[in-house]
């Protein structure tokens, strides 16, 4: 009788301490999915951007590489102005949910994961969605010259479906 008590009270022991392991991983999961990869980085300031953008310039086109890699947080409804980049570019969706749009095309929705290649001297521009924040890693060539700027990307535009 005795002997059965201690085997139940050691099994309730065994049971409290895999829930409890249970529970610290799946805390660290969520904190994982809640961290971003990147840090934010500044906020950009210039009249290149529609609304709150920031980048984290995490490799710079130097004399060895000529691409330039940056992390991009676009909060929703923010967005680049039109542009074109003279070698292209391709954009990874790291977060949340986002727009990519050329001229003349439909707008596309991206979201983590989705990969955009960008061809050359395509006018284009990209941001977050209406709801939602957007991070973005955009790796683009610098060899051919710096980023065409072009109009802001008005509200209608950005809306239409
Ligand atoms: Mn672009």
């Amino acid at each position: 009788m005795k002997i059965a008590f201690v085997q139940i009270a050691l099994a309730m022991v065994v049971i409290a301490i895999s829930c409890k392991q249970h529970a610290i991983q799946e805390n660290t999961a969520v904190a994982q999915l809640s961290t971003p990869l990147f840090p934010k980085g500044e906020k950009i300031t210039n009249s290149n951007f529609t609304g709150d953008v920031w980048l984290n310039s995490l490799v710079n086109a130097d004399s060895l590489n000529s691409i330039a890699v940056g992390s991009v947080t676009f909060a929703p409804g923010a967005r680049t102005k039109w542009h074109s980049h003279p070698a292209g570019q391709i954009i990874l969706a790291l977060e949340g949910a986002g727009y990519y749009q050329e001229k003349g095309t439909a707008k596309r929705i991206l979201r983590k994961g989705d990969i955009v290649k960008c061809p050359p001297n395509v006018s284009h521009w990209h941001g977050a969605s209406i709801d939602s924040n957007f991070v973005q890693v955009a790796i683009t060539g610098r060899e051919k010259g710096e980023t065409v700027w072009l109009e802001a990307v008005t509200d209608s535009v950005y809306r239409k479906p």
